[in-house]
């Protein structure tokens, strides 16, 4: 396995044979806090955006042939799930020069950079400055799509086919700032498509398939659907497939502590394995 490494930034691990067009991606999953992030809130608030030990589960992916990668930068501070443009210019001291669209989630407070921490409690208490918020674009946010697109379009021009795997782990509950509103209890897995257009349904069938028979309850399209990161580079017709996968905290680790709990030995075996069935569903693939 060959690591690439950009400290605060991003880290990726490629295969040392036998590669094979599949990519995994961790976005949430950095704990590494900026010193200029200056938020109102304790970090233990702050962590619990996090997806924590999401590369971990997936670590083994180099061994199977496929590309790993992750962000080292916690989400809070800017979110690589979200478009350049998904930004509230309310949060700026002032004028943004570039174009602007913000979502829904932007509405919501969970844009590119979030104002909110679930349930709905202010992260700042003052404005960012422009020049900040274009640092976090410029630092981070660019390097990891630039990083993810890279992988992504090599594998492609190498075999004309690429399956890429955007992963993720959830509360086991809505919240009030959730689209399933609070309290609503998760499946174990939420995979998410968008609706079908981001990757041929035989890859979200096949992984619904291969998780529901080792026991799991999974849901598709609710009520994560996917966001940026399996829109931007996905062109299912191009044979360019991404699929995002929600795993439910629950299994992994103590929310309250940030601890790995008694299950996280037993479900990194299980994604393990799942690694092991999707490399082998993009082998039967090549020609
Ligand atoms: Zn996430």
């Amino acid at each position: 396995m060959f690591r690439k490494d950009v400290p605060g930034v991003l880290f990726t691990e490629t295969p040392d044979a036998d590669e094979i067009p599949l990519v995994f991606d961790s976005p949430h999953s950095g704990t590494t806090y900026p010193d200029d992030f200056n938020a109102v809130l304790p970090l233990a608030r702050l962590r619990r955006a996090e997806d924590t030990y999401v590369h971990e589960l997936y670590g083994t992916a180099p061994v199977h042939g496929a590309v790993l990668m992750g962000a080292h930068f916690p989400r809070i501070y800017i979110d690589a799930n979200r478009g350049e443009e998904d930004l509230d210019p309310a949060l700026l001291d002032g004028a943004w020069d570039r174009p602007l669209n913000p979502s829904r989630k932007t509405e919501l407070g969970i844009g590119l950079i979030w104002r909110l921490s679930p349930p709905g409690d202010p992260i700042y208490d003052r404005k960012l400055t422009v020049a900040e918020a274009r640092r976090r674009i410029e630092t981070f946010h660019r390097p990891y799509h630039a990083t993810l697109k890279a992988h992504l379009d090599r594998l492609y021009d190498r075999f004309g086919q690429v399956w890429h795997i955007n992963c993720h782990s959830m509360p086991a509950r809505g919240s009030a700032m959730s689209e399933d509103g609070p309290d609503a209890e998760r499946a174990s897995f939420v995979l998410g498509d968008r609706d079908g257009t981001t990757c041929s349904p035989d890859l979200t069938g096949f992984v619904r398939d291969h998780l529901t028979g080792r026991g799991y309850d999974v849901a598709v399209n609710d009520p994560y659907k996917g966001v940026e990161l399996v829109r931007a580079y996905s062109d299912p017709a191009r044979h360019r497939h991404s699929l995002q996968i929600e795993i439910n905290r629950k299994h992994y680790m103590n929310t309250d502590t940030f601890e790995r709990n008694d299950g996280f030995a037993a479900l990194q075996g299980e994604i393990t394995g799942l690694i092991q069935a999707l490399a082998g569903f993009v082998r039967a693939r090549l020609g």
